[in-house]
């Protein structure tokens, strides 16, 4: 059967096209709701296994959508803004989405991201989350397949978060506040540099797999 994703969005043009790529390119099952405030009892009507949520709607705004689902449905979530800044605050309101995807957005993009949504909602819901991961806290070690890392505290800290959330994206910001909890000011770049040697250990011990990716613009999130 196919897989049911409701798409809600206010301006028809684009549900229309949404519709369209999601049916016929991605082979879902769609189903469209133009108003925030009627959501809710559509997913209670007629759960589907993925939400397209627009952030700017009429009735109840995206974010209180989000909210409100959250509070009773573990759904996928994939929020759509109109503006790539938004992100970053969507981001710090840790509301639980899955995914963040930008307008004006190519549709073929958005069947892609949906279809990696459910195929990690699917392997974290039948498989250990933090797939090859071990951590040991006392002893500030971490190991993956039995093999230990070797990490820095920073490294460290920074796979514990990663690691806690698998499939989440975390910006800069987050992993910046996770790894210097005195709010040391460092730059982007820095960030970067131990996300790039904690990747290429995890890549080194898992033969080659990529554990941690770039989100382009956003960040970074742990495959496991
Ligand atoms: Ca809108």
């Amino acid at each position: 059967m196919s897989k049911r994703i409701l798409i809600v969005e206010d301006e028809p043009k684009i549900a229309a096209l949404l519709e369209d790529y999601l049916r016929d390119i991605g082979g879902f099952a769609t189903q469209t709701v133009d108003r925030g405030d009627r959501v809710l009892n559509q997913i209670r009507s007629h759960p589907p296994d993925l939400v397209l949520l627009d952030l700017m709607l009429p009735g109840l705004d995206g974010i209180e959508v989000c909210k409100q689902l959250r509070a009773e449905s573990t759904v996928p979530i994939i929020m759509v803004t109109a503006r790539v800044d938004e992100i970053d605050r969507l981001l710090g309101l840790e509301l639980g989405a899955d995914d963040y995807i930008c307008k004006p957005f190519s549709p073929r993009e958005v069947v892609a991201r949906v279809k990696a949504v459910l195929r990690r909602s699917e392997s974290s819901a039948d498989s250990d989350e933090s797939g090859g991961v071990e951590i040991d806290e006392e002893k500030f070690s971490a190991r993956y397949g039995g093999n230990d890392l070797g990490l820095t505290p920073v490294e460290f800290a920074l796979l514990k978060m990663l690691s806690a959330n698998p499939g989440r994206v975390f910006s800069r910001d987050q992993l910046m506040n996770g790894m210097y909890p005195d709010y040391r000011v460092v730059s982007d770049r820095a960030v970067d540099t131990h996300v790039k040697n904690l990747r290429r250990k995890l890549q080194h011990a898992a033969g080659g797999k990529d554990i941690i990716r770039a989100v382009y613009g956003l960040g970074y999130r742990f495959e496991g």
